[in-house]
């Protein structure tokens, strides 16, 4: 039932203050001709409205969640202890520096811990989201070019099992994409990079997107080459770092060659994601490229903190500073492991997900016949597809009857019936074990009943949804009777 439908004329629980400025007379042609039409229900009916849809959704509250490349990991209460704190939601972006020296000292730690953890020199916390990231990333880049009056780099090369959102990006910020296969271990190939590179298209290379490890779960051992080519030809190289909880206080996409890179606040650093948004994807660069930055940076003046315009800055991404509390969030979180726990995060990621993977691999084949993956791995069920019947969307499907979210599905795209599997590291090794059953058993029922699993999930309030139906006649507003 829709909140609408609960309404009746004249319920309500809201009390709004008394009015405190000055009432402004909107002149007649600007007003509304008819009341809008909120619904009106007491207290007590809107906060069961809301438990009983909390209770139709399945969070990482409720169980198991293995999302690939999304990292739906916990994120710890004490994050929202701090970002509570008076001092944080109290306070306007217009308000004198001196009377919010703490908050600028969030942004400056958080800054100088990205920093830490990616070996970047600056960061800009403008960006709300991964794909906003890669967007100010490219225009970094592309003020980098113009700046130097190179003005034919307007290609940007991605690999074929990049997020959809590197040449989404890619195509905002101007630029065409070049895409590069992978090889048959799911990396780049590197003969057919410098073939690029080296080619008369090299002078218009703009420069590479990147994300490592991938998407299949697999560290580029290349990596060095592949950042040495695309500078060899003048291009710079971007580092997709969305998703960066296998490396996080191991490796540093500094050190790979990386002129550039976003991460997603909301994937590794433990702020709530999708609906419990809003999401930061802060964008870090080599000194090279720092003066270009949009936004404010905060810097040490006179023995206070204070907001500077990057010199060669490029613009805005967002009003003001970023999702403040967000980057409060993020910074509760490192601050609570330290730097050791960090790396001790990104261990216990890796370990839990090769766990799984050796505990299905008898099963489902693993894509790529990867050996050793990173924090995620990607099952390939094109042979069980052939021999029952059942798809990655069945078994999929059916982890929900058993209260399992299911992972990643049909992504990454190199992969026919792909289930990217990404347990993070806060899960117990009794919560991957009853994963591991649950999927073995859902193979062994592909065999015995792949009907069942066909129009499986059976228990959950709504069973197989039109996807497409829903995807292009969309019904976003309520329809009124009268
Ligand atoms: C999630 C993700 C993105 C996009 O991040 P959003 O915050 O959803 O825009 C980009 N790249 C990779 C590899 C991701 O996993």
């Amino acid at each position: 039932m829709l909140i609408y439908e609960k309404s009746r004329e004249g319920r309500g629980c809201s009390l709004l203050p008394a009015c405190d400025v000055p009432e402004y007379a909107f002149e007649e042609k600007d007003l509304r001709e008819k009341p809008l039409r909120l619904p009106q229900v007491p207290e007590v009916e809107l906060s069961r409205h809301y438990t009983e849809l909390a209770h139709k959704a399945h969070g990482v509250n409720d169980g198991f969640y293995p999302l690939g490349s999304c990292t739906m990991k916990y994120n710890p209460r004490v994050n929202e202890t701090a970002a509570s704190l008076p001092g944080f939601t109290q306070i306007h972006p217009l308000q004198p520096l001196h009377t919010v020296q703490g908050a600028l000292r969030v942004l400056r730690e958080i800054e100088e811990a990205l920093a830490a953890i990616t070996g970047m020199a600056r960061f800009t916390l403008q960006p709300a989201a991964g794909a906003h990231g890669e967007f100010t990333g490219l225009l970094l880049i592309k003020a980098y070019h113009l700046a130097n009056g190179d003005t034919a780099r307007t290609k940007i090369i991605v690999p074929d099992s990049a997020h959809g959102t590197n040449p989404a990006s890619a195509v905002m910020a101007g630029m065409s994409v070049i895409n590069v296969d992978s090889d048959e271990k799911g990396c780049v190939d590197v003969a057919k990079l410098r073939e690029l590179c080296e080619s008369e298209e090299g002078a218009q290379i703009a420069g590479l997107m990147l994300t490592n490890p991938n998407t299949a779960g697999l560290f580029d051992p290349n990596i060095r080459e592949i950042t040495d080519i695309i500078h060899a030809c003048g291009g710079q190289v971007y580092y997709d770092g969305a998703n960066l909880n296998a490396v996080m206080g191991v490796a540093r996409p500094a050190d790979m060659g990386f002129d550039c890179v976003h991460l997603n606040l909301h994937k590794t650093f433990s702020t709530p994601h999708g609906g419990g948004g809003p999401g930061a994807g802060p964008v870090g660069c080599k000194e090279h490229l720092a003066k270009f930055l949009p936004g404010l940076v905060v810097e040490a003046a006179g023995g206070e903190l204070t907001f500077v315009k990057p010199a060669e800055s490029f613009g805005e991404m967002k009003n003001f500073y970023g999702n403040f509390l967000v980057a409060v969030k993020a910074l509760t979180y490192i601050k609570m492991l330290g730097a050791a726990g960090i790396a001790e995060a990104s261990a216990n990621a890796v370990l839990n997900a090769n766990y799984m993977m050796a505990k299905l691999r008898d099963l489902y084949d693993i894509a790529f016949g990867t050996e050793v993956c990173m924090h995620e791995f990607v099952m390939d069920l094109s042979a069980l597809l052939k021999e029952t019947g059942v798809s990655a969307m069945d078994i999929a499907k059916g982890l929900l009857d058993h209260g399992i979210h299911p992972p990643t599905m049909y992504f990454p795209l190199t992969v026919h019936e792909a289930l990217m599997v990404e347990p993070t590291e806060t899960e117990t090794k009794e919560t991957l074990d009853e994963a591991i059953d649950v999927l073995r058993s859902l193979y062994q029922l592909a065999h015995d009943d792949p009907e069942y699993l066909h129009h499986a999930p059976h228990s959950t309030p709504v069973t197989r949804l039109d996807e497409v139906g829903a995807a292009r006649h969309p019904v976003l507003k309520y329809a009124f009777e009268k």
